[in-house]
């Protein structure tokens, strides 16, 4: 039986992984924060197959006593302070996390693992999010990273040690360049999530309008679900690798807007919608679209989902959950 190590398991992509990971018979073990952490709870609601372990990324002693418990044959590291508005008032807190913790996790399997450490197979998180102000359209493997928030420059520290424990210590170690992805688990801080909910909100006439900031951006929205199958599939190569995972299409907020507001049968949204300054960032990322080539061709991977999907899933999602009142539960 395989065994895999989770880091940010509580979160959304920590989640369908888990889930996935137990389909395919691995023995799962998930890293929690804290003390008495609140979502210990959801995590053994929704996975109850996986055994949970307390650790921290910045504390890297916690790291090295979770591999040594879960004794993995693949670690993916999912945990990181993964919201870029709040980066900017976090900024060091986010860089302990976001970029240290890789590198704490890196040196825990090293030394964890010595001579055997390209035995653990490792999995690093990263993020479209280095592309930042992007160079080349669409971004792959091979575009300039140009981050814009202390998150953005983070990941590309994350990413780029990643590659180097690889080229330094022969380890397999793999960074997936994830555009953004979300799902019914999305936390509502993040723009799908937050208008999936003020749309169901506003249908069932709980709320009336829906706050926002910056309307124009672009992004390449994908379904988590589809890729957390790619994380798994990076593992599975002979060795480890760089992939950019996206569905190669770009919509804005307006078109989320436009799409959300339809399936919940609301043809006119300006009534509801209004922008406050508070909601934009220092500096913004206009436009992101992913290149996958590389990703359907060694890993044979695809987006099952589209963005018409994924939007009326979650609206669809959320309307339910309102209407079944506030104790159905984030799953
Ligand atoms: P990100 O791409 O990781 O920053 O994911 P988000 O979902 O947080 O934001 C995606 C885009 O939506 C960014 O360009 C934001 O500026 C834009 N956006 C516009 N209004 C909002 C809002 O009210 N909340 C959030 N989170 N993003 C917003």
């Amino acid at each position: 039986m395989p065994r895999a190590l989770i880091t940010g398991i509580t979160g959304q992509d920590g989640l369908y992984l888990a889930e996935l990971l137990v389909s395919k018979g691995y023995e799962v073990y998930g890293l929690i924060r804290g003390q008495n952490n609140p979502k210990a709870e959801l995590v053994a609601r929704t996975v109850p197959d996986v055994t949970v372990l307390t650790g921290d990324l910045t504390d890297l002693s916690s790291l090295l006593r979770a591999l040594q418990v879960s004794r993995p044959d693949e670690v993916y590291n999912l945990g990181a302070v993964s919201f870029v508005a709040y980066s900017w008032e976090q900024a060091t807190l986010t860089t302990e996390v976001t970029a240290k913790g890789v590198l704490n996790m890196l040196e825990a399997i090293r030394v964890y693992a010595g001579s055997d450490a390209p035995a653990v197979r490792f999995y690093q998180a990263s993020s479209s999010e280095m592309f930042g102000k992007a160079q080349q359209t669409p971004q792959s493997e091979r575009t300039l990273l140009w981050p814009r928030s202390p998150y953005g420059v983070a990941k590309v520290f994350g990413h780029y040690m990643t590659i180097n424990y690889r080229e330094s210590y022969g380890m397999h170690a793999s960074s997936g360049i994830l555009f953004n992805h979300e799902s019914p688990r999305r936390g509502p801080e993040f723009v799908t999530r937050k208008v999936s909910l003020g749309v169901a909100a506003i249908k069932l006439g709980l709320q009336d309008t829906l706050v926002m900031g910056n309307l124009d951006a672009r992004r390449d929205w994908g379904f988590a679900g589809d890729y957390v199958d790619a994380m798994w599939r990076m593992l599975q190569q002979p060795t480890g690798g760089d992939f950019v995972v996206a569905t190669g299409e770009t919509y804005s907020i307006r078109d989320l807007l436009d799409t959300a507001f339809a399936v919940a049968g609301i043809d006119d949204w300006t009534p509801h919608v209004e922008q406050d300054q508070r909601f934009f960032r220092p500096a913004e990322i206009d436009v992101l679209v992913g290149d996958a080539s590389r990703a359907h061709e060694v890993l044979g991977w695809k987006p099952t989902i589209d963005f018409t999907g994924l939007v009326t899933m979650m609206v669809e999602s959320d309307l339910k959950r309102l209407a079944d009142g506030p104790d159905s539960g984030l799953r």
